[in-house]
Protein backbone atom coordinates (compact mmCIF):
# COMPACT_ATOMS: atom_id res chain seq x y z
CA UNK A 1 0.00 0.00 0.00
CA UNK A 2 2.87 2.34 0.65
CA UNK A 3 4.39 1.76 -2.65
CA UNK A 4 3.81 5.25 -5.00
CA UNK A 5 4.46 7.50 -2.35
CA UNK A 6 6.85 10.07 -1.86
CA UNK A 7 8.06 9.55 1.71
CA UNK A 8 11.13 8.38 3.67
CA UNK A 9 10.70 7.51 6.72
CA UNK A 10 11.24 10.14 9.13
CA UNK A 11 13.69 8.80 11.69
CA UNK A 12 15.85 7.89 8.29
CA UNK A 13 15.55 11.61 7.52
CA UNK A 14 16.80 12.57 11.29
CA UNK A 15 19.65 9.92 10.86
CA UNK A 16 21.39 11.64 8.06
CA UNK A 17 21.14 15.02 9.71
CA UNK A 18 22.85 13.54 12.82
CA UNK A 19 25.55 11.80 10.36
CA UNK A 20 26.06 15.65 9.12
CA UNK A 21 25.98 16.74 12.22
CA UNK A 22 28.90 14.42 13.81
CA UNK A 23 30.85 15.01 10.07
CA UNK A 24 30.53 18.67 9.95
CA UNK A 25 32.66 18.58 14.15
CA UNK A 26 35.09 15.92 12.59
CA UNK A 27 35.83 18.63 10.48
CA UNK A 28 35.44 21.66 12.50
CA UNK A 29 37.28 20.63 15.01
CA UNK A 30 40.34 20.10 13.59
CA UNK A 31 39.90 15.85 13.62
CA UNK A 32 39.18 15.54 9.82
CA UNK A 33 41.91 17.70 8.40
CA UNK A 34 41.77 19.69 4.72
CA UNK A 35 42.37 16.97 2.02
CA UNK A 36 41.51 13.94 4.00
CA UNK A 37 39.68 11.02 2.11
CA UNK A 38 36.23 10.65 3.83
CA UNK A 39 35.26 7.22 2.97
CA UNK A 40 31.73 5.99 3.13
CA UNK A 41 32.67 2.45 3.79
CA UNK A 42 34.40 3.08 7.07
CA UNK A 43 32.69 6.42 8.21
CA UNK A 44 29.57 3.74 7.60
CA UNK A 45 31.51 1.12 9.51
CA UNK A 46 32.46 3.47 12.28
CA UNK A 47 28.87 4.59 13.00
CA UNK A 48 27.24 0.87 12.53
CA UNK A 49 25.25 2.43 9.35
CA UNK A 50 24.76 1.31 5.97
CA UNK A 51 26.66 3.49 3.41
CA UNK A 52 23.33 5.05 1.57
CA UNK A 53 22.81 7.98 4.93
CA UNK A 54 26.64 8.34 4.88
CA UNK A 55 26.85 9.27 1.42
CA UNK A 56 23.65 11.19 1.67
CA UNK A 57 25.36 13.48 4.10
CA UNK A 58 28.17 13.47 2.90
CA UNK A 59 26.37 14.99 -0.58
CA UNK A 60 24.25 17.45 2.10
CA UNK A 61 28.41 18.82 3.21
CA UNK A 62 29.44 19.23 -0.68
CA UNK A 63 26.49 21.42 -0.79
CA UNK A 64 27.29 23.50 2.28
CA UNK A 65 31.10 23.71 1.10
CA UNK A 66 33.20 21.91 3.60
CA UNK A 67 33.68 18.76 1.54
CA UNK A 68 34.36 18.07 -2.09
CA UNK A 69 33.79 15.48 -4.75
CA UNK A 70 36.38 14.03 -6.74
CA UNK A 71 35.20 11.89 -9.68
CA UNK A 72 36.26 8.11 -9.21
CA UNK A 73 37.72 9.21 -5.62
CA UNK A 74 35.17 9.84 -3.26
CA UNK A 75 34.56 12.84 -0.76
CA UNK A 76 37.54 14.41 0.83
CA UNK A 77 37.30 17.36 3.19
CA UNK A 78 37.92 20.44 1.07
CA UNK A 79 41.23 22.09 1.15
CA UNK A 80 40.25 26.08 2.54
CA UNK A 81 42.19 28.34 -0.17
CA UNK A 82 42.70 32.66 0.67
CA UNK A 83 40.73 33.10 -2.60
CA UNK A 84 37.29 30.61 -1.31
CA UNK A 85 37.25 32.33 1.98
CA UNK A 86 37.95 35.86 0.76
CA UNK A 87 35.18 35.60 -1.53
CA UNK A 88 33.13 34.00 1.34
CA UNK A 89 33.48 37.27 3.51
CA UNK A 90 33.07 39.34 0.30
CA UNK A 91 29.33 37.91 0.06
CA UNK A 92 28.82 37.69 4.08
CA UNK A 93 29.55 41.71 4.17
CA UNK A 94 26.92 42.50 1.10
CA UNK A 95 24.42 40.09 2.93
CA UNK A 96 25.39 41.70 6.19
CA UNK A 97 25.14 45.00 5.89
CA UNK A 98 22.33 45.18 3.54
CA UNK A 99 20.39 43.35 6.44
CA UNK A 100 21.82 45.59 9.11
CA UNK A 101 20.27 48.63 7.39
CA UNK A 102 17.14 47.08 7.38
CA UNK A 103 16.85 45.85 10.93
CA UNK A 104 18.00 49.32 12.20
CA UNK A 105 15.54 51.29 10.25
CA UNK A 106 12.63 48.37 10.81
CA UNK A 107 13.35 46.95 13.87
CA UNK A 108 14.50 48.52 16.78
CA UNK A 109 12.69 45.49 18.67
CA UNK A 110 15.51 43.23 17.80
CA UNK A 111 18.17 45.21 20.22
CA UNK A 112 17.38 43.46 23.46
CA UNK A 113 18.11 40.31 21.83
CA UNK A 114 21.42 41.42 20.28
CA UNK A 115 22.68 43.30 23.14
CA UNK A 116 21.93 39.70 24.98
CA UNK A 117 23.87 37.75 22.55
CA UNK A 118 27.04 40.13 22.95
CA UNK A 119 26.66 39.33 26.76
CA UNK A 120 26.15 36.20 25.82
CA UNK A 121 29.86 36.17 24.45
CA UNK A 122 31.36 38.03 27.36
CA UNK A 123 29.64 35.70 29.99
CA UNK A 124 31.38 32.51 27.76
CA UNK A 125 34.67 34.52 27.41
CA UNK A 126 34.44 34.39 31.33
CA UNK A 127 34.07 30.73 31.31
CA UNK A 128 36.88 29.18 29.59
CA UNK A 129 34.49 27.06 27.34
CA UNK A 130 35.71 25.35 23.96
CA UNK A 131 36.55 27.08 20.68
CA UNK A 132 33.40 25.54 18.91
CA UNK A 133 31.04 27.05 22.34
CA UNK A 134 32.05 30.91 21.00
CA UNK A 135 32.28 30.02 17.30
CA UNK A 136 28.54 29.04 17.81
CA UNK A 137 27.53 31.72 19.78
CA UNK A 138 28.78 34.95 16.98
CA UNK A 139 27.03 33.35 14.38
CA UNK A 140 24.11 33.32 16.48
CA UNK A 141 24.73 36.97 17.09
CA UNK A 142 25.53 37.09 12.99
CA UNK A 143 22.18 34.79 12.26
CA UNK A 144 20.22 37.18 14.34
CA UNK A 145 21.11 40.29 12.50
CA UNK A 146 20.14 38.43 9.29
CA UNK A 147 16.77 37.07 10.77
CA UNK A 148 16.02 40.31 12.02
CA UNK A 149 16.34 42.23 8.80
CA UNK A 150 13.06 40.63 7.95
CA UNK A 151 14.64 39.42 4.51
CA UNK A 152 13.95 35.38 4.34
CA UNK A 153 16.28 35.62 1.70
CA UNK A 154 19.14 36.94 3.55
CA UNK A 155 18.29 34.10 6.03
CA UNK A 156 18.61 31.43 3.79
CA UNK A 157 21.63 32.52 2.71
CA UNK A 158 23.47 33.14 5.80
CA UNK A 159 22.51 29.58 7.07
CA UNK A 160 23.67 28.07 3.17
CA UNK A 161 27.12 29.13 3.88
CA UNK A 162 27.00 28.87 7.85
CA UNK A 163 28.87 25.79 8.00
CA UNK A 164 31.65 27.20 5.66
CA UNK A 165 32.17 30.33 7.80
CA UNK A 166 32.51 28.76 10.92
CA UNK A 167 35.42 27.02 9.89
CA UNK A 168 36.91 30.39 8.98
CA UNK A 169 36.01 30.97 12.95
CA UNK A 170 37.47 28.39 14.12
CA UNK A 171 40.85 29.63 12.62
CA UNK A 172 40.35 33.39 13.57
CA UNK A 173 39.35 31.67 17.26
CA UNK A 174 42.53 30.20 17.60
CA UNK A 175 44.23 33.94 16.09
CA UNK A 176 42.13 35.90 19.06
CA UNK A 177 44.32 35.06 21.99
CA UNK A 178 41.35 36.78 23.85
CA UNK A 179 37.84 35.91 23.89
CA UNK A 180 36.46 39.30 25.48
CA UNK A 181 38.23 41.07 22.69
CA UNK A 182 36.55 38.84 20.61
CA UNK A 183 33.03 39.87 22.10
CA UNK A 184 34.45 43.48 22.20
CA UNK A 185 34.34 43.74 18.60
CA UNK A 186 30.40 43.44 18.44
CA UNK A 187 29.74 46.30 20.91
CA UNK A 188 30.18 49.31 18.04
CA UNK A 189 27.89 47.26 15.72
CA UNK A 190 25.24 47.50 18.83
CA UNK A 191 25.81 50.69 19.74
CA UNK A 192 25.37 51.78 16.27
CA UNK A 193 21.73 50.17 15.42
CA UNK A 194 21.08 51.84 19.42
CA UNK A 195 21.62 54.98 17.83
CA UNK A 196 19.35 54.28 15.09
CA UNK A 197 21.73 55.23 12.74
CA UNK A 198 21.74 53.00 9.43
CA UNK A 199 25.07 53.81 7.94
CA UNK A 200 27.05 53.76 11.04
CA UNK A 201 26.25 50.34 11.83
CA UNK A 202 26.63 49.23 8.13
CA UNK A 203 30.02 50.75 8.78
CA UNK A 204 30.59 49.06 11.34
CA UNK A 205 29.43 45.28 10.29
CA UNK A 206 31.83 46.35 7.44
CA UNK A 207 34.85 46.97 9.89
CA UNK A 208 34.07 43.76 12.08
CA UNK A 209 33.95 41.37 9.29
CA UNK A 210 36.30 42.74 7.60
CA UNK A 211 38.97 42.45 9.97
CA UNK A 212 38.16 38.99 10.15
CA UNK A 213 38.71 37.99 6.68
CA UNK A 214 42.01 39.57 6.89
CA UNK A 215 42.89 37.61 9.85
CA UNK A 216 41.39 34.39 8.05
CA UNK A 217 43.15 34.94 4.55
CA UNK A 218 46.35 36.54 6.19
CA UNK A 219 46.72 33.06 8.47
CA UNK A 220 46.17 31.05 5.03
CA UNK A 221 48.47 32.63 3.47
CA UNK A 222 51.03 32.58 5.78
CA UNK A 223 50.39 28.71 6.07
CA UNK A 224 51.02 28.34 2.59
CA UNK A 225 54.48 30.12 2.52
CA UNK A 226 55.53 27.81 5.84
CA UNK A 227 54.64 25.16 3.47
CA UNK A 228 56.41 25.93 0.36
ZN1 LIG B 1 31.20 38.47 14.93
Amino acid sequence: MSEGYPFLPLNRDGLVDRVANSLVGAILSGAMRPGDRLAESHIARQMDLSRAPVREALRLLESSGLVEYRTNRGFFVRAISATSVSDLYDLRILIETAAIRRLTDTNPDALPVLRAQVAELHRLAGTGADMMAHVDADMAFHRLICEGSGNQRFLQVFDQIANETKLGLMLIGRLYDDPHRMAETHEPIVEAIAAGDADAAAAAIDYHIRVAKDMVTDHILNQQEAAE
